[in-house]
């Protein structure tokens, strides 16, 4: 560890990765700390995808798509509460992202979707494995690649300031650090496993589990409001609905099995929402069951879609049935109203008509090919849509709307992007789409 670089970058997740690599193409030199000892953050649990408008794999699969659409879905889906500078251009830079990555051999060839979406646009790998261990693993090699340094085990505590500009910051390993740098990005993710926080902002949600890394604290938030950054949005925090939490650690299940042509059904058997309604809606339907949960009901022709499903089932939280009944008869549903359920949902299916709730995506295979699949999910907190404030350029913004001078943010601890609501496979995009302009305007800064 050298005490001066040109940029710290505060988090080893993926906007992290990506800013430090894009800085460093640009002739930078970069730093990244991370406080935990394992890499990658939250990112490293990202299931779904990444969400993008217009890009070459999606005309691949003959999808054609624009950037307008992508950004009204959003908008719709985040409650019109979406900040539309920051929309605007997340929305006209992920084609842009998705060529940046394939440019980088990290191949998102295939397409899914997600709740809230009307196209497929959540772009993943042909493996079909989850997206966020994928991603991580591939940046990390062009981390490797071109020596930048990264160092775990190194929590930053303070931003250090001179002037009203950012000079570096103050850490922690086994003593105090002080490291001098130009401009700092903070990358350092939510506060979705941040208690604190959470009972200033949310305390309504303390009682739920979190499908977030234990780092997930918020500390980005808290460095830069000491140097007089501005935070929106902090009530806004997104349970997520179908997490499998019957064992100690709460495991998301990811959206691409809804996407895929799962259902969701109720103690009785019974469909009871539009599965790929907004995180927001499914969750409220799930709660509105009064604390029961609900089952992910699904095939083998879905599962074989979605890659993570067989790492659930290895650590034991899916429930198989050689036959519906059988799978009835082991999650204690009654039989006929699991079959007749089913059985209707694969009429709507077929005459692309779901009269019932009025779904209309996920719906390429109906649940008939055995054996037959449940997983028992309940909500749990999943993603702080608040954070600190920035413009388009990822300059951390002050109380005045001014930019503070050498800090700049992407990611999660970004706030304003989602407004009241995040669509699945847009955190991953997030990250990329920020992550690389946060290199960018750091160059400009130090060198326009
Ligand atoms: P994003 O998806 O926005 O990249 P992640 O949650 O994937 O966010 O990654 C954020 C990373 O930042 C996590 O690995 C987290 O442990 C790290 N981090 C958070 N606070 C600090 C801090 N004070 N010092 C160093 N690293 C931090």
């Amino acid at each position: 560890l050298k005490d001066n670089y040109d940029v710290i970058i505060i988090g080893s997740g993926g906007a992290g990765l990506t800013s430090a690599i894009q800085a460093y193409e640009l002739g930078l030199s970069p730093v990244i700390l991370e406080k935990m000892d394992k890499l990658g953050g939250n990112t490293t649990r990202a299931s779904s995808g990444m969400n993008a408008a217009e890009t070459f794999v999606q005309l691949n699969h003959k999808i054609v798509d624009s950037f307008a659409d992508f950004y009204n879905e959003t908008f719709v889906g985040g409650g019109k509460m979406n900040n539309p500078e920051l929309l605007k251009f997340f929305t006209e830079h992920g084609a842009l992202a998705i060529d940046w990555l394939d440019q980088h051999d990290i191949k998102l060839d295939d397409l899914t979707i997600t709740g809230g979406m009307k196209t497929m646009r959540t772009h993943r790998p042909s493996s079909l494995a989850p997206i966020g261990g994928y991603l991580v693993t591939e940046l990390l090699k062009y981390i490797a690649k071109y020596q930048i340094p990264l160092f775990d085990n190194i929590k930053v505590t303070d931003l250090l300031t001179d002037n009203d500009q950012i000079v570096g910051v103050k850490a922690f390993s086994n003593r105090e650090i002080k490291i001098q740098a130009k401009a700092v990005v903070l990358a350092t993710g939510g506060f979705g496993a941040g208690k604190d926080l959470l009972a200033q902002y949310r305390s309504d949600l303390l009682n739920l589990r979190t499908t977030n890394q234990p780092g997930a604290t918020g500390d980005g938030l808290k460095l830069a409001q000491k140097v007089g950054a501005k935070l929106v949005d902090m009530d806004q925090v997104q349970v997520h609905p179908t997490v499998q939490q019957d064992t100690p650690h709460a495991f998301l299940i990811g959206e691409a099995v809804r996407g895929e042509g799962a259902i969701l059904v109720n103690n009785s058997g019974q469909r009871f929402v539009n599965e790929l309604d907004t995180r927001k809606n499914v969750t409220q339907a799930i709660d509105d069951l009064g604390g029961t949960g609900a089952y992910l009901i699904f095939d083998q022709s879905i599962r074989n879609r979605v890659k993570a499903i067989e790492f659930y089932d290895h650590i034991g939280l899916v429930e198989t049935g050689q036959t519906l009944s059988a799978l009835a008869e082991t999650i204690k549903v009654d039989i006929n109203s699991l079959q007749s359920t089913v059985n209707n949902w694969n009429q709507a299916v077929k005459i692309k008509n779901d009269q019932d709730f009025g779904r209309k995506t996920g719906m390429e295979r109906d649940i008939s090919e055995a054996p037959f699949f449940a997983i028992h999910i309940a909500p749990a907190v999943h993603y702080t849509m608040g954070g600190v404030a920035i413009n388009h350029q990822t300059q951390v913004l002050d109380e005045a709307n001014q930019p503070i001078a050498g800090l700049f943010a992407a990611g999660e601890v970004a706030g304003g992007l989602h407004g009241n609501n995040r669509i699945g496979g847009n955190s991953i995009a997030e990250t990329v789409v920020f992550g690389r302009q946060a290199g960018q305007q750091v160059y400009k800064y130090l060198k326009g």
